[in-house]
Protein backbone atom coordinates (compact mmCIF):
# COMPACT_ATOMS: atom_id res chain seq x y z
CA UNK A 1 0.00 0.00 0.00
CA UNK A 2 2.74 2.54 1.10
CA UNK A 3 4.65 1.57 -2.78
CA UNK A 4 1.09 2.14 -4.12
CA UNK A 5 0.63 5.47 -2.62
CA UNK A 6 3.93 6.35 -3.93
CA UNK A 7 2.64 5.24 -7.46
CA UNK A 8 4.34 2.24 -8.01
CA UNK A 9 1.91 0.22 -8.86
CA UNK A 10 0.61 -2.42 -11.96
CA UNK A 11 1.25 -6.31 -11.97
CA UNK A 12 4.79 -5.85 -13.26
CA UNK A 13 6.00 -4.10 -10.09
CA UNK A 14 3.35 -5.87 -7.79
CA UNK A 15 5.32 -9.28 -9.16
CA UNK A 16 8.65 -7.96 -8.67
CA UNK A 17 8.09 -7.20 -5.30
CA UNK A 18 6.44 -10.42 -4.00
CA UNK A 19 9.18 -12.37 -5.53
CA UNK A 20 11.77 -9.90 -3.58
CA UNK A 21 10.03 -9.96 -0.51
CA UNK A 22 9.27 -13.97 -0.72
CA UNK A 23 12.67 -14.97 -1.52
CA UNK A 24 14.77 -16.18 1.02
CA UNK A 25 18.14 -15.69 -0.79
CA UNK A 26 20.26 -12.32 -1.36
CA UNK A 27 21.03 -13.37 -4.88
CA UNK A 28 17.43 -13.60 -5.99
CA UNK A 29 16.78 -10.89 -4.06
CA UNK A 30 19.64 -8.44 -5.58
CA UNK A 31 18.17 -9.74 -9.07
CA UNK A 32 14.55 -9.01 -8.24
CA UNK A 33 15.68 -5.32 -6.98
CA UNK A 34 17.78 -4.37 -10.16
CA UNK A 35 14.54 -5.27 -11.96
CA UNK A 36 12.34 -2.81 -9.81
CA UNK A 37 15.10 -0.01 -10.51
CA UNK A 38 14.88 -0.57 -14.21
CA UNK A 39 11.17 0.04 -13.49
CA UNK A 40 11.55 2.89 -11.42
CA UNK A 41 14.64 3.66 -9.97
CA UNK A 42 12.79 5.61 -7.08
CA UNK A 43 11.09 2.70 -6.03
CA UNK A 44 14.28 1.12 -5.10
CA UNK A 45 15.48 4.28 -3.57
CA UNK A 46 12.27 4.16 -1.27
CA UNK A 47 12.62 0.25 -0.34
CA UNK A 48 16.02 0.63 0.54
CA UNK A 49 15.26 3.51 2.64
CA UNK A 50 12.64 1.24 4.28
CA UNK A 51 13.35 0.33 7.83
CA UNK A 52 11.23 -2.18 8.69
CA UNK A 53 12.85 -5.56 7.45
CA UNK A 54 10.64 -6.46 4.46
CA UNK A 55 12.28 -9.41 2.53
CA UNK A 56 12.23 -12.91 3.77
CA UNK A 57 15.88 -12.91 3.32
CA UNK A 58 16.91 -10.26 5.91
CA UNK A 59 14.72 -12.01 8.63
CA UNK A 60 16.20 -12.94 11.98
CA UNK A 61 16.97 -16.32 12.03
CA UNK A 62 16.88 -16.65 15.56
CA UNK A 63 13.29 -16.22 15.27
CA UNK A 64 12.49 -18.67 13.10
CA UNK A 65 9.10 -17.37 11.59
CA UNK A 66 9.07 -16.78 7.96
CA UNK A 67 5.61 -15.02 7.79
CA UNK A 68 5.60 -11.27 5.94
CA UNK A 69 2.10 -11.19 5.34
CA UNK A 70 -1.23 -11.97 7.95
CA UNK A 71 -2.18 -14.62 5.57
CA UNK A 72 -1.73 -17.09 8.43
CA UNK A 73 -4.14 -15.89 10.55
CA UNK A 74 -6.73 -16.70 8.28
CA UNK A 75 -5.42 -20.02 7.68
CA UNK A 76 -5.30 -20.58 11.61
CA UNK A 77 -8.91 -19.24 11.83
CA UNK A 78 -10.06 -21.88 9.16
CA UNK A 79 -8.30 -24.81 11.15
CA UNK A 80 -9.68 -23.72 14.37
CA UNK A 81 -12.94 -23.39 13.23
CA UNK A 82 -14.36 -27.00 13.60
CA UNK A 83 -12.77 -26.41 18.05
CA UNK A 84 -14.73 -22.72 18.82
CA UNK A 85 -17.57 -24.14 20.35
CA UNK A 86 -15.25 -26.86 22.29
CA UNK A 87 -15.43 -26.15 25.95
CA UNK A 88 -12.61 -23.56 27.52
CA UNK A 89 -10.49 -26.40 28.87
CA UNK A 90 -10.99 -28.93 25.64
CA UNK A 91 -10.20 -25.87 23.33
CA UNK A 92 -6.94 -24.95 25.13
CA UNK A 93 -5.13 -28.35 24.37
CA UNK A 94 -6.33 -28.24 20.84
CA UNK A 95 -3.68 -25.27 19.55
CA UNK A 96 -0.96 -27.55 20.51
CA UNK A 97 -2.24 -30.10 17.64
CA UNK A 98 -3.43 -27.39 15.62
CA UNK A 99 0.21 -26.46 15.73
CA UNK A 100 1.48 -29.76 15.11
CA UNK A 101 -0.40 -30.31 12.59
CA UNK A 102 0.31 -27.04 10.17
CA UNK A 103 3.76 -28.04 11.08
CA UNK A 104 2.97 -31.83 9.93
CA UNK A 105 1.50 -30.48 6.69
CA UNK A 106 4.99 -28.66 5.42
CA UNK A 107 7.56 -30.79 6.42
CA UNK A 108 5.07 -33.34 3.91
CA UNK A 109 5.19 -30.69 1.36
CA UNK A 110 8.82 -30.48 1.88
CA UNK A 111 9.73 -34.12 1.70
CA UNK A 112 7.47 -34.32 -1.27
CA UNK A 113 9.76 -32.12 -3.31
CA UNK A 114 12.89 -33.43 -1.85
CA UNK A 115 12.67 -36.18 -3.92
CA UNK A 116 14.26 -34.25 -7.08
CA UNK A 117 16.66 -33.24 -5.52
CA UNK A 118 20.66 -34.86 -5.58
CA UNK A 119 23.44 -34.45 -2.98
CA UNK A 120 27.07 -35.04 -3.10
CA UNK A 121 28.48 -35.33 0.33
CA UNK A 122 31.99 -33.04 0.27
CA UNK A 123 33.69 -34.26 3.63
CA UNK A 124 33.84 -32.48 6.87
CA UNK A 125 29.96 -32.87 7.29
CA UNK A 126 29.02 -30.33 3.95
CA UNK A 127 27.08 -31.49 1.39
CA UNK A 128 26.18 -30.13 -2.03
CA UNK A 129 22.67 -30.18 -2.99
CA UNK A 130 21.30 -30.24 -6.75
CA UNK A 131 17.86 -28.70 -7.43
CA UNK A 132 16.85 -28.59 -10.60
CA UNK A 133 20.01 -26.40 -12.14
CA UNK A 134 20.77 -24.85 -8.91
CA UNK A 135 23.51 -26.14 -6.22
CA UNK A 136 23.08 -25.74 -2.74
CA UNK A 137 25.77 -25.73 -0.49
CA UNK A 138 24.31 -27.28 3.06
CA UNK A 139 25.01 -28.65 6.54
CA UNK A 140 22.91 -30.39 8.71
CA UNK A 141 24.66 -30.04 11.89
CA UNK A 142 24.36 -26.29 11.69
CA UNK A 143 21.15 -26.77 9.93
CA UNK A 144 21.91 -24.45 7.17
CA UNK A 145 21.40 -24.12 3.72
CA UNK A 146 22.45 -22.03 0.89
CA UNK A 147 18.54 -21.51 0.10
CA UNK A 148 18.22 -19.77 3.12
CA UNK A 149 14.49 -21.51 3.91
CA UNK A 150 16.29 -23.53 6.83
CA UNK A 151 17.62 -20.76 8.54
CA UNK A 152 14.82 -18.29 8.09
CA UNK A 153 11.91 -20.76 8.98
CA UNK A 154 13.34 -23.03 11.39
CA UNK A 155 12.32 -26.54 9.48
CA UNK A 156 14.17 -27.83 7.20
CA UNK A 157 14.58 -26.90 3.55
CA UNK A 158 13.75 -29.77 1.12
CA UNK A 159 17.69 -30.10 0.15
CA UNK A 160 17.93 -30.88 4.00
CA UNK A 161 15.43 -33.36 3.98
CA UNK A 162 16.24 -34.85 1.10
CA UNK A 163 19.87 -35.66 2.81
CA UNK A 164 18.36 -36.43 6.24
CA UNK A 165 16.30 -39.07 4.99
CA UNK A 166 19.02 -40.41 2.95
CA UNK A 167 20.93 -40.97 6.34
CA UNK A 168 18.02 -42.47 7.82
CA UNK A 169 17.53 -39.67 9.90
CA UNK A 170 14.55 -38.28 12.03
CA UNK A 171 13.84 -34.80 10.46
CA UNK A 172 12.36 -34.12 14.00
CA UNK A 173 15.53 -33.74 15.61
CA UNK A 174 16.51 -31.17 12.67
CA UNK A 175 12.84 -29.28 13.44
CA UNK A 176 14.19 -25.63 15.64
CA UNK A 177 12.75 -26.31 19.22
CA UNK A 178 10.42 -23.19 19.36
CA UNK A 179 8.20 -25.91 17.30
CA UNK A 180 8.54 -28.80 19.71
CA UNK A 181 5.91 -29.42 22.92
CA UNK A 182 8.99 -28.00 25.62
CA UNK A 183 8.74 -24.74 24.00
CA UNK A 184 5.00 -24.72 24.08
CA UNK A 185 4.47 -25.64 27.38
CA UNK A 186 7.42 -23.08 28.49
CA UNK A 187 5.27 -20.41 26.69
CA UNK A 188 2.27 -20.75 28.83
CA UNK A 189 3.88 -21.90 31.71
CA UNK A 190 2.32 -19.85 34.62
CA UNK A 191 4.39 -19.66 38.18
CA UNK A 192 2.86 -19.61 41.48
CA UNK A 193 0.35 -16.67 42.16
CA UNK A 194 2.46 -16.10 44.95
CA UNK A 195 5.55 -15.34 42.60
CA UNK A 196 3.37 -12.85 40.60
CA UNK A 197 5.49 -9.35 40.57
CA UNK A 198 3.72 -6.02 42.65
CA UNK A 199 1.21 -4.32 40.68
CA UNK A 200 -0.75 -0.60 41.46
CA UNK A 201 -3.52 -1.17 38.81
CA UNK A 202 -7.35 -1.89 39.25
CA UNK A 203 -9.18 -4.90 39.54
CA UNK A 204 -10.05 -5.69 36.32
CA UNK A 205 -13.94 -7.13 36.43
CA UNK A 206 -15.56 -9.19 34.02
CA UNK A 207 -17.34 -7.28 31.58
CA UNK A 208 -21.14 -7.11 32.37
CA UNK A 209 -22.51 -9.10 28.89
CA UNK A 210 -25.76 -10.41 28.60
CA UNK A 211 -26.37 -13.40 26.51
CA UNK A 212 -28.94 -13.41 24.25
CA UNK A 213 -31.49 -16.24 23.26
CA UNK A 214 -30.62 -18.67 20.69
CA UNK A 215 -27.28 -20.32 19.29
CA UNK A 216 -24.39 -17.73 18.98
CA UNK A 217 -23.67 -16.68 15.38
CA UNK A 218 -20.52 -18.33 13.93
CA UNK A 219 -19.56 -15.97 11.23
CA UNK A 220 -17.85 -12.69 12.02
CA UNK A 221 -19.57 -9.43 11.33
CA UNK A 222 -16.76 -7.42 9.41
CA UNK A 223 -16.01 -4.14 11.04
CA UNK A 224 -16.31 -0.98 9.08
CA UNK A 225 -16.32 -2.20 5.74
CA UNK A 226 -19.21 -0.86 3.34
CA UNK A 227 -21.49 -3.77 2.74
CA UNK A 228 -21.17 -4.25 -0.72
CA UNK A 229 -17.20 -4.10 -0.81
CA UNK A 230 -17.48 -7.00 1.59
CA UNK A 231 -16.00 -10.38 0.27
CA UNK A 232 -18.96 -13.34 1.09
CA UNK A 233 -20.89 -12.40 3.62
CA UNK A 234 -19.94 -11.66 7.02
CA UNK A 235 -15.91 -12.35 6.85
CA UNK A 236 -13.70 -10.19 5.29
ZN1 LIG B 1 17.77 -25.55 1.05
Amino acid sequence: MNCKNGGWSGELFHKLFWIAANTYNPFVYNKEIEKITEFDPNATKYLDKCTEKWSRHQFDPKVCCDHNTTDFVESFNTLTKSYRDLPVLTLFEEPHHLTEYARQELIELRSAESRFCYYTPCGGGEYEVRDDHVHFPMRIDTKKCGCGVWQVSGIPCKHGLRVIYNQRLSHEDFVAEFFKGAAYKQTYAMPDPTQWPEYSLPTIKPPGIKRSAGRPPKQRRGGGVPWKLRRGRGIV
